[in-house]
Order: C-alpha cells, then sequence, then structure tokens
C-alpha cells in the first residue's frame, strides 16, 4: 500500500508543488549524473562495482545502477535482498553475516532461486551450518569471507582467521569460494582527502595482508569487494579491492555533502533526494510549523537544511513526531507554502518512505515504489 500515491500528478506543470507532503523527492537530473559520473569512475578506473542496496531500498535504483555498469547489489539483509530477487535483480551480495537457522533457510532458498547469489561469512560455525543447508539443497552456496578492516562491526578478527574461514570453504564441496569483503564503513565520512586517504591505508592492512597469503597459496580470488562513497576514489587508487560497493552517491545526503565541503573540495556527486514539507501553521512573527518532524527525517545527523531555491534563509527545528519549525528573519514562508529539505542522512530516511516522486524540474515524472523498505529482517 502506498500511503501518499501522487499518480495524478505526474507529467502535470508544476506538480512537484503539489505531492502530499511530507515527501521524499527524487531530483532525476542530479540522480542521473551521479550514476553516470560512479559508472564512468570505474570504468576509467578498470575497477568494478556493486552499489549497495541498503540506502536505496528500490528496484527502479538497482536497475539503472545495472543498467550503468554495476555487477549487481550489495544487501545488508536477507529481506533486502528478498525484495530485490523478487523484482528481478540479480547479482546479489548479502553484506552482514547470516548466522540463525531460519536464517540460513531462507538464504540457502533464495540461493535457489537466482543464479549469482553471494553471501558473507565471518566465523566457522554458521559456514558449516550454510553447507549442511546448501548440501540439502543440492546446490551449492557462494560465499565471501568477510575481515574486519577496523570497524569491528563484523568481519574475521585477523587474517589467519579469515584465511582459515577460506580453506573451510573450500575443503566443502557444497560451498564455492566466491571472494573476500573487507568494509572500512568506520572512515567514509572522515574530511579531507589526505586524511581519509592516510587512514584507510592502515585500516586495510590486514585485509592486504590476507591476499598476499592467499597469493602465496595460489588460491584464486574472485572478488575482493568493499568500499563505500566516500573511499571509491582512494580504494580505486590503493588497487587492493578489485570491486566498489558504494551505496548513498546515487543521493549524496548532507552528511556526506560535507565530507568535501569541509575540506574545501569538490563533492563528486550531487544532492539528488530531498524531503519536501508543507507550512501548516504560521501565526507568529518568525516562526512557521511544518509537516515533517521526527518521523519525516532519520535523526541521527544534522538537523535538516532548508534548500528551496529562492527562499530566504531559515533554519529547521524538530518539532516533535510530526512537524518541525522554521526559524527566520522578515517575513518568511506562508500557509500552504512548500518548503525543500535537505536529507541529513539518506539510508534511514529512505526507510521512512513508501515511495519516491521522482521530479525533474516542477514535473513529478514518476513514483518510484520502495520494494524494500522495512525489509530489515
Ligand atoms: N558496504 C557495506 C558493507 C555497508 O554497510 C555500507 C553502508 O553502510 C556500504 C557498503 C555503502 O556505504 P555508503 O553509503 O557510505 O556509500
Ligand atoms: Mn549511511
Amino acid at each position: 500500500m502506498l500511503n501518499s500515491d501522487g499518480k495524478e500528478l505526474i507529467g502535470a506543470p508544476g506538480g512537484r508543488w503539489r505531492i502530499p507532503t511530507p515527501a521524499l523527492v527524487l531530483d532525476l537530473d542530479a540522480f542521473e549524473a551521479n550514476i553516470a559520473a560512479a559508472a564512468s569512475f570505474c570504468r576509467e578506473n578498470g575497477i568494478s562495482f556493486r552499489p549497495h542496496a541498503k540506502s536505496h531500498r528500490c528496484v527502479n535504483v538497482a536497475r539503472r545502477q545495472i543498467a550503468s555498469g554495476a555487477v549487481g547489489q550489495g544487501c545488508a539483509k536477507l529481506g533486502e535482498a528478498e525484495a530485490l530477487a523478487q523484482g528481478g535483480v540479480s547479482g546479489l551480495l548479502v553484506t552482514s553475516p547470516i548466522v540463525t537457522d531460519a536464517g540460513i533457510e531462507r538464504l540457502v532458498a533464495l540461493n535457489a532461486r537466482v543464479d549469482d547469489l553471494l553471501a558473507v561469512v565471518d566465523h566457522p560455525d554458521p559456514l558449516s551450518r550454510i553447507a549442511a543447508a546448501a548440501e540439502a539443497s543440492g546446490k551449492r552456496m557462494k560465499l565471501v569471507v568477510d575481515i574486519d578492516v577496523g570497524l569491528r562491526r563484523t568481519g574475521a578478527a585477523t587474517p589467519d582467521a579469515a584465511a582459515m574461514l577460506v580453506n573451510a570453504i573450500l575443503e566443502n564441496s557444497a560451498l564455492e569460494f566466491a571472494g573476500v569483503q573487507g568494509y572500512a564503513g568506520h572512515l567514509m565520512h572522515v574530511a579531507g582527502y589526505a586524511e581519509r586517504r592516510a587512514a584507510l591505508e592502515e585500516a586495510m592492512a590486514p585485509l592486504a595482508a590476507l591476499k598476499q597469503t592467499l597469493r602465496d597459496r595460489n588460491i584464486e580470488v574472485p572478488i575482493y569487494t568493499g568500499g563505500g562513497t566516500g573511499s571509491m576514489q582512494i580504494d580505486a587508487e590503493m588497487g587492493l579491492l578489485t570491486e566498489l560497493q558504494p551505496g548513498s552517491y546515487p543521493f549524496m545526503d548532507s552528511q556526506y555533502e560535507d565530507v568535501w565541503v569541509k575540506a574545501d573540495e569538490a563533492p563528486p556527486f550531487r544532492a539528488a533526494l530531498f524531503v519536501q514539507t508543507t507550512v501548516i501553521s504560521a501565526n507568529h512573527a518568525g516562526l512557521a510549523t511544518v509537516d515533517a518532524g521526527y518521523k519525516a527525517f532519520a535523526t541521527d545527523a544534522d538537523t535538516p537544511c532548508i534548500v528551496s531555491s529562492g527562499a530566504q534563509p531559515m533554519s529547521y527545528f524538530f518539532y516533535g513526531d510530526e512537524q518541525g519549525g522554521l526559524t527566520f528573519d522578515g517575513p518568511g514562508p506562508g500557509l500552504g507554502d512548500v518548503v525543500t529539505c535537505s536529507v541529513p542522512h539518506c539510508d534511514p530516511t529512505v526507510n521512512l518512505y513508501d515511495l519516491y516522486h521522482v521530479v525533474r524540474g516542477d514535473r513529478v515524472v514518476d513514483l518510484w515504489p520502495i520494494e524494500a523498505r522495512g525489509r530489515s529482517q
């Protein structure tokens, strides 16, 4: 069920300003430029890319990324992978370990339905249960060994522990060794290219050591996958990874823009995702109330910025679950005025909405359902 359908607005001049709010708005020109920029960057640098679907959770976005040259999609959760597979998206890599028996059953069932599913492991116990389930299903499961590169969230803790997992996969006929993953998510937002590069070089040392060990043992490694929007250029230059997993790049939220802006560098991508809101009360000087509050934005990052073109400077504050406040000097916006806000952190914000209102200029050109919205299990 889509709760804010705007179908009748599609194609109408000025339709963008009549979308039921709060609404997630995707600027197609900026989105397409970002998709093309990442694709040509990867092509020019001879590196493959598997964008992460945790950011968009949407079949239409996945299809466009794959049409631009991506080999598939990263999925944080099984539910995300199931939703994309249902939409016909292939080349899925589940980037978080699946460890429960029920999860393993679903993973193996999904593997039976699609051609090229990959999943990570970081511990021998689920590895052997995945092998047993794959054996019973009659189809080999492709596994990627996740190694910790400093985030300490998932991944084998040492290159030796990771190498042992590689051996366990190679020795099991129900499994196929598909590669290595190392994701340094804690360094994506380090401001300044030089600072970020230095931190990544240090953090990626365990993956480099594992790579050397596997090379010494003549073990073929189909992919080294990892990285995100903040590390694309550095990962390509370092040459350790063969496949990049950027998630936020099609949208470029303000948290990411700051990574470059704070360091006085030009961001590689443009802001393409916005939350549109409407003024519902304006009875006090210098203050207006809009219909977007905690339920309209993820609140882990800074507060949203007002980016409506031509608007006077205004600050946003959270008024509670359903509303936000705008403060300003002078006349300010009137009742019913539409106000466009930046998205401080894209991934958890997208997960609050059923669909993207896709706009070009002031027209709504499409509605894209967010099929994997809420599919975090
Ligand atoms: N890869 C993994 C394993 C992730 O968890 C994430 C995001 O958290 C990404 C890639 C994409 O990162 P970003 O949105 O920073 O591009
Ligand atoms: Mn994020």
